[in-house]
């Protein structure tokens, strides 16, 4: 199956990076030392903790039909850094640990899949197939945050 992943916006990011402002909300963005590996949502990337400069925010994903998607807290890199717009599922997630959540109509979430053992491709592939799910979030396993977006493609 193909599909897309796709993180926080170059628009938005950009957006926060300039204002400092969380979009939407409009309360001050924090700025710190990555204390553990994220990752940036923008670029989709771990953090190099103790070293990376990052930018903390509150972040509401988009939904396609209307539906009240909940916003949470999210970091990106501090400095300019370009959206993942590749193809299939980034390599630098697969280093953390993950939960994919199948979303259907009116964004109610039909199933959470976070296996280890399992491929990401294994598990968005079930997730499309067997729980019609209309797009996915990836989420932290850990933290619980917004990581990306995965759409089918069609
Ligand atoms: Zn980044």
């Amino acid at each position: 199956m193909r599909f897309t992943v796709r993180g926080v916006p170059q628009e938005i990011a950009d957006e926060v990076r300039r204002t400092h402002l969380s979009p939407g909300y409009g309360h001050p963005v924090h700025l710190e030392i990555a204390s553990g590996t994220g990752p940036c949502r923008c670029c989709l990337r771990p953090f190099v903790a103790g070293r990376d400069q990052r930018l903390l925010f509150t972040f509401r994903p988009r939904s396609d039909d209307g539906s009240l998607m909940a916003p949470g807290p999210v970091f990106i890199h501090a400095g300019q850094c370009e959206a993942f717009s590749g193809a299939g599922f980034p390599e630098a997630l697969r280093t953390l640990p993950l939960a994919f959540e199948a979303r259907e109509s009116g964004s109610r979430v039909s199933e959470l899949s976070a296996r280890p053992d399992v491929s990401p491709e294994a598990q968005i592939d079930v997730l499309f197939r067997e729980h019609e799910a209309r797009w996915l979030h990836v989420r932290h396993a850990e933290a619980g945050c917004f990581i990306a977006r995965v759409d089918r493609d069609t």
